[in-house]
């Protein structure tokens, strides 16, 4: 082999190491940089976690009136008070849990907590006084002799600084919201109001024994708004 042939045989050598280590090196760099388009950056936070909600320390207890066949009172047209009562607590249910209360229902759907109404008494009277619960709301609808008689009342146990609060607080803001002049908080006696260890309150909503009471009690706007100015009342009361 002459001189020349060796000198180009080695020339072609470096140049065929050079070409290997180029493409070699174009390959990582174009793997790498395919590799960094795809980096994924820190997750972001779910749906679930942005709308978790931040619970305020306090536990209501919303108490539907009635239920199974006690339907309560019931207007000359028919309209049955343990529906309407299930249907506001329900409203209110959801707007108090979204405004960080947590809440514990009676009960959730039309049954009554017992097979008879001193068993009920004594399911709801149990459940209101589960510990730790702050207030206890209990939603009904009114029935009088005079018709022209209406709108919302609330009543508290008579004696009791803080359910009389509870109710102020509770009746301005039902009848802010629903554009009523302002009524006073009633004392009572009833048994829900009495047998709560907590603050509690009864929300007559309006009265049955009234047509125009009764027809918007049948709008589930009407019912929306009262559960709002119930729960104005309720946050009003803690804070
Ligand atoms: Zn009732």
């Amino acid at each position: 082999m002459k001189k020349s042939d060796i000198t180009r045989k080695i020339i072609n050598s470096i140049c065929m190491v050079l070409c290997t280590f180029t493409l070699a090196m174009l390959i990582t760099f174009w793997v790498d940089g395919d590799e960094a388009s795809k980096e994924v950056p820190s997750p972001l936070p779910t749906p679930e976690a942005t709308q978790e909600i931040a619970q305020n320390g306090f536990t209501i207890v919303i108490d539907a009136g009635h239920g199974g066949k006690d339907c309560g009172a019931v207007s000359p047209g028919g309209t049955i008070e343990s529906a309407l009562n299930l249907e506001v607590a329900k409203e209110l249910e959801q707007i108090l849990t979204k405004t960080g209360f947590k809440i514990i229902m009676t009960r959730t759907d039309e049954n009554a907590l017992g097979s008879t109404k001193s068993e009920d008494m004594k399911k709801r009277k149990e459940i209101m006084n589960t510990p730790h619960v702050d207030a206890v709301v209990s939603v009904h609808m009114n029935k009088f002799s005079d018709s022209s008689v209406s709108g919302p009342m609330v009543f508290y146990m008579q004696g009791s600084e803080a359910g009389q609060k509870l109710a102020e607080c509770a009746i301005e803001s039902i009848c802010t919201r629903l554009e009523r002049p302002t009524r006073s908080a009633n004392p009572g006696d009833y048994f829900v109001i009495r047998e709560s260890e907590a603050p509690a309150i009864i929300v007559e909503c309006g009265f049955l024994s009234n047509s125009e009471d009764e027809r918007l009690l049948l709008t589930k706007e009407h019912r929306l708004c009262l559960a709002e100015g119930i729960a104005d009342g309720v946050s009003k009361f803690f804070s």
